[in-house]
């Protein structure tokens, strides 16, 4: 019986419960044992009750929780290669040679890695002693199937991640509250909202809320962006609007770099003197409410689809099989390369990092008209 084992890593974001969920009735409903790491990597290296065996039952309701029921944690040992023997020789006690991880770009290429290594841990562990032929020999290739759990929309190769909806649901809902109160001083807003590589919440949230200006990380601002700004909400407030909402994500920047913030914004739009705005203006930064809370319907659907192709894809794994993660593209269930997608967010963020708008810019264009 196939022994397959599902955990989230990483940051947490709705929709991981309906993935551990359809992971554990796909694999008990293919004839598998399934299991949960627990903690994420700190649980596959501590071992012992980190790892349990699931049942149907254990993941009912599942789909209507937020966060992540079997915990996840950043875990240093998994960086090094003896916290990672550690973990391969959990594994090898509880019989499971199939991972299941949702998590972010950093989970997804740590999975990479212990893949790559599974032949040498093992190999050491013997070695060592501290496991036996016998308890290695069936065990000979580990199989790791990757999906993408994260609220800022940031995996290249991929429509959609596991909780980006529920996030920039919960952004237009916070928004919607704030504007009633705007509208009534005649205030001004700047939200905050997360994303410092990828400024895909605030694009949409923008959109989705009809804000009068975002600011996002790979469209960095030109050196006259208060004027910019200043000009189209005075030209808003000439209409008749009472109420201004500007948008800034945590990696907005102008052209040199320099990082945009909200009181920057706040400044500019509350300034008294002849050529500012005079805006009663306030900051609301909207923190974790952005991650926690149920899934929308696209989450639970999401995450429940890419589950059960998870489970599906360790079963058709060959020894060549390349590691895969499960992505969506054009409303389609797919499966695609693990590591060139990760390899291709990176290139976007150290593009961002390096002040090279023009080449993060021509990335995520390549990757939107993929
Ligand atoms: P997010 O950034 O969306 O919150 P993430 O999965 O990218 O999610 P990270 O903190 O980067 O989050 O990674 C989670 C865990 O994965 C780390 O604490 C570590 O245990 C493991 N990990 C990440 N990168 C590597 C790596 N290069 N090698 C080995 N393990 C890694």
């Amino acid at each position: 019986k196939k022994k397959i084992a599902v955990m989230t890593s990483g940051g947490d974001s709705p929709g991981m419960n309906g993935v551990v969920r359809a992971v554990v009735r796909t694999a008990i409903h293919l004839g598998c044992d399934a299991f949960a790491v627990y903690e994420g990597y700190e649980g596959l290296v501590r071992g012992g009750d980190y790892i349990k065996r699931m049942e149907w039952h254990d993941v009912r309701g599942w789909l209507s929780e937020g966060g992540t029921l079997i915990g996840t944690a950043r875990c240093m040992a998994f960086y090094e290669r003896p916290g990672r023997m550690t973990a391969a020789k959990n594994m090898v006690l509880h019989g499971i040679d199939a991972l299941i991880i949702c998590g972010g770009d950093g989970s997804l290429t740590g999975a990479d890695k212990f893949r790559a290594e599974w032949p040498s841990l093992l190999e050491e562990l013997v070695s060592k002693g501290e496991l036996t032929k016998d308890q290695v020999a069936p065990y000979k290739h580990l199989n790791i199937v990757g999906i993408v759990g994260s609220i800022d929309n940031d995996l290249s190769g991929t429509d959609a991640t596991v909780g980006c909806y529920s996030a920039l649901a919960r952004i237009c809902e916070m928004v919607d509250y704030i504007e009633a109160t705007a509208s009534s001083h005649s205030r001004a807003f700047v939200i905050e909202v997360m994303g410092r590589h990828c400024g895909w919440l605030a694009l949409l949230a923008g959109v989705a809320s009809g804000a009068d200006f975002i600011f996002i990380p790979e469209r960095p601002q030109p050196q006259d962006w208060r004027e910019d700004m200043g000009n189209v909400v005075t030209r808003h407030r000439s209409l008749g609007k009472r109420k201004t909402i500007v948008i800034v994500a945590e990696g907005a920047r102008d052209k040199d770099g320099n990082k945009i913030t909200p009181e920057d914004v706040r400044d500019l739009l509350a300034d008294k003197t002849e050529d500012g705005l005079g805006l009663d203006t306030r900051i609301t930064t909207l923190g974790h409410v952005q991650r926690g809370g149920t899934a929308v319907a696209y989450d639970r659907m999401l995450g429940t689809l890419q589950g059960v192709e998870a489970v599906h894809a360790v079963l058709e794994a060959t020894p060549d099989t390349e590691t895969c993660f499960i992505a969506i593209n054009e409303n389609k269930i797919v499966r695609k390369p693990l590591m060139e997608a990760v390899q291709d967010t990176k290139k976007v963020a150290a593009a961002v990092d390096a002040k090279d708008f023009e080449k993060a810019m021509s990335l995520r264009d390549a990757e939107f008209s993929d």
